[in-house]
């Protein structure tokens, strides 16, 4: 007891949040990954989209503030909280905290969030802690970078497949940005020319043709008995294509069969060691994996030598994802 009790008293502690399209995740993690607090609401995405900014706000802190109360009661000083860190589905730059482009979830559209829950969560703790904030992507990302696959890998691409499609990209042992801070958006890469149109105005774009999203739209237009479900899940789904749903396999290897193509290019243009692919839809794998080796056989140069890994799903991701975008920042200004 009396050592648990040393333990709480010195844990280094992050406040953590994840301001996503169809859930909010918040949580408590020690600065070495492990999960102390977390709590997780569900929201569908027609819902979350009409929210506006300052219902998003106080959705996070109200969330964050019970956990910080929570933590109280299990006897951790809120003193060990040494900074906050959060992710969101668009385009931010991470030196300002400004969030950009966000299709997905327009309330969080040009607004200085991590200032935002740095003043709000420094009334809750009665002082300062600096808050960052990160493309969920580049969260992902740095989780990898520091916890995962892409540990002690200077060049690799990290592919997010979820409803959407994220990417992150890792140049000479760096998370790389961009110009404006939209680096690694390979969903919006273009592999049909005059494919089905785009939220982000472009055509055949490879988020279109090759993400749960895309998959939910096919199996609509397929035979397959889950066509009439109005309640579909990529679990569903999954399951449907392990029990050898014949129109489900085929709308997966379609599937692979684009992301191979999306992911020849990044292979080709940067030299990657590492592909790791990662997401929700990555117990179908074994369905879309032999459509994305075909596609890369044939169209990545020889001799570039990537080696393609699927990442494993780790529970809380999003608020680790949001654990790392505070530990790298804060390393890089010590
Ligand atoms: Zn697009």
């Amino acid at each position: 007891m009396e050592s648990d009790r040393r333990d709480k008293s010195t844990r280094r502690l992050v406040l953590c949040a994840h301001i996503g399209a169809s859930s909010r995740h918040v949580g408590i993690l020690d600065e070495g990954g492990d999960v102390v607090l977390t709590a997780e609401k569900l929201e569908p995405p027609s819902v979350r989209r009409n929210l506006h900014y300052k219902d998003l706000l106080s959705d996070a802190v109200g969330a964050l503030t019970s956990l910080v109360g929570q933590a109280r009661r299990e006897g951790i000083d809120p003193r060990c909280i040494i900074g906050g860190g959060a992710i969101v589905p668009g385009s931010v730059n991470p030196e300002t905290g400004y969030v950009g482009l966000l299709p997905a979830l327009p309330g969080l559209r040009n607004t200085y969030l991590a200032r935002d829950l740095a003043a709000e969560m420094a009334n809750v703790l009665g002082r300062q802690i600096a808050f960052w904030v990160e493309n969920d992507a580049n969260g992902r990302g740095l989780w990898e970078h520091r916890f995962g696959d892409g540990k002690d890998i200077k060049n690799f691409f990290v592919l997010v497949l979820c409803t959407g499609l994220g990417g992150s990209l890792f140049l000479n042992g760096a998370l790389f940005h961009g110009h404006t801070w939209r680096a690694g958006e390979i969903g919006h890469t273009t592999v049909l020319p005059d494919g089905p149109l785009c939220p982000c105005g472009g055509r055949g774009c490879l988020e279109t043709m090759a993400s749960g999203k895309a998959i939910l739209k096919s199996i609509q237009y397929s035979n397959s008995p889950l066509r009439l479900r109005d309640d579909l899940t990529y679990q569903r789904v999954i399951e449907a294509a392990k029990a050898g749903d014949e129109e489900v396999k085929e709308s997966f290897h379609r599937m692979g069969h684009y992301l191979g193509i999306g992911l020849a290019n990044v292979v080709n243009i940067l030299n990657p060691s590492k592909l790791i692919l990662c997401g929700q839809l990555n117990p179908a794998s074994r369905f879309f994996l032999p459509g994305i080796e075909e596609e890369m056989n044939h169209r990545v140069f020889q001799g570039t030598d990537c080696n393609l890994v699927i990442s494993e799903n780790v529970a809380d991701m999003e608020v680790r994802a949001a654990l790392v975008t505070f530990l790298d920042h804060a390393r890089q200004r010590h």
